[in-house]
């Protein structure tokens, strides 16, 4: 029947990839059409051409959505600006232009607000993703998630695809990268303060001033409001999924949540020979808004708690 539809989510595995098949599973968001199939980089390393073919092939989706990306904080991007920009660029032509071949209906592809202009105004909207340079950190992960922004422009010109494009804010929740080299600022916490706390250490130290603003999006809403546009956004241009601008926090509450989270007692220091990063990127969800008006955020608090009590349980399989 021409409305079954094959979902694949390349990049399945990862922390975004997980909550959208946590959603989909447990709270019974796939709807009785619809076939959903997650891939890791173990099914098919997607910087490779005839391995990104084959997985297609075999699956045949009627719909992508296409996480899988090289990914880390503000330190791996600031040592490996060249092979994000490389081995993203290469990811990136191959799932879309494989997704043309074989007649994808449908491609949404992650972006990030860690790619936008860093000289702006706020609240950043989708409008802006071209107009300046973005921070010095990360411009290879920056210049190659906004090719993919000027490749589905191309597809839909040059041949009518619907490749669209989704902008979340700062992501966290189980099956994060905890690990020391790549993780992202909440992961990152989370590992050194669990060490610290099994240690009866009186200290625990952020990196930073912990000055810098964040909007977090805790993964299973970003995996609720991933479906909403699979099904009901039809426009090329991005969508910011995002926070309200309200909830931006500094880094440094964002550690005490972190530290209440463990019940950690101790003090929190700042090492502020580290670098801070893009101060802020807060950016406006107002055409999220008129699309799912009504969308409750989970709070932030209890989201950390879910994702800190995750990390605990779950040492075993959590990369670290
Ligand atoms: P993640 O947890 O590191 O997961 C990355 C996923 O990509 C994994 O499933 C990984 O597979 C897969 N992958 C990496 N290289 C691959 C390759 N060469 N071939 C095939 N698969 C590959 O990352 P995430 O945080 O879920 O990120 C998902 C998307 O969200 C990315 O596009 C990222 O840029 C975007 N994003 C993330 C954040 C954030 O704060 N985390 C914020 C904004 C946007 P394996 O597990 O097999 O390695
Ligand atoms: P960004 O939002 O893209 O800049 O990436 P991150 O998630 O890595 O957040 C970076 C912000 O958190 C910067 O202001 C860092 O100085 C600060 N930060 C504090 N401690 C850590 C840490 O242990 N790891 C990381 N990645 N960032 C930290």
């Amino acid at each position: 029947m021409s409305d079954k539809w094959v979902v694949l989510v390349t990049g399945g595995t990862g922390l975004v990839g997980s909550a959208i098949k946590q959603v989909v599973t447990a709270e019974l968001l796939a709807r009785p059409n619809e076939t959903w199939v997650f891939v890791g980089s173990k099914q098919a390393d997607l910087s490779d051409l005839n391995q990104t073919k084959a997985l297609f092939a075999e699956h045949k989706p009627t719909h992508v959505i296409h996480l899988a990306a090289m990914v880390g904080g503000l330190f791996y991007n600031m040592s490996h600006n060249l092979d994000f920009f490389r081995k993203n660029m290469q990811i990136n032509d191959n799932v879309l232009s494989v997704s043309h071949e074989m007649g994808v209906k449908k491609v949404l592809s992650c972006l990030s607000t860690c790619i936008f202009p860093d000289d702006t105004s706020y609240p950043i909207d989708e409008s802006m993703v071209h107009n300046g340079p973005p921070h010095s950190s990360n411009f290879g992960y920056s210049y190659a998630k906004r090719m993919l922004d000027v490749m589905n422009r191309g597809y839909f010109e040059q041949h009518g695809k619907m490749f669209t494009s989704f902008v979340p804010c700062n992501v966290f929740g189980p099956h994060d990268n905890f690990s020391e080299e790549h993780s992202h600022v909440i992961p990152g916490l989370i590992r050194k303060l669990h060490k610290a706390k099994n240690e009866g250490s009186p200290t625990f130290t952020v990196l930073g001033t912990g000055k810098p603003l964040r909007q977090f999006i805790y993964s299973l809403d970003l995996a609720r409001l991933i479906l909403i546009i699979l099904r009901e956004y039809n426009s090329v241009d991005p969508i910011i999924l995002s926070v309200d601008e309200e909830s931006e926090i500094s880094i440094a509450d964002t550690a005490k949540s972190i530290a209440s989270a463990f019940d950690y007692r101790g003090e929190i220091v700042f090492d502020t020979s580290k670098a801070d990063g893009q101060y802020k990127k807060t950016a406006s969800n107002g055409k999220l808004r008129k699309m799912a008006p009504d969308f409750k955020f989970t709070n932030f608090d209890v989201a950390m708690k879910e994702t800190v009590d995750w990390f605990v349980q779950n040492q075993s399989i959590a990369r670290l």
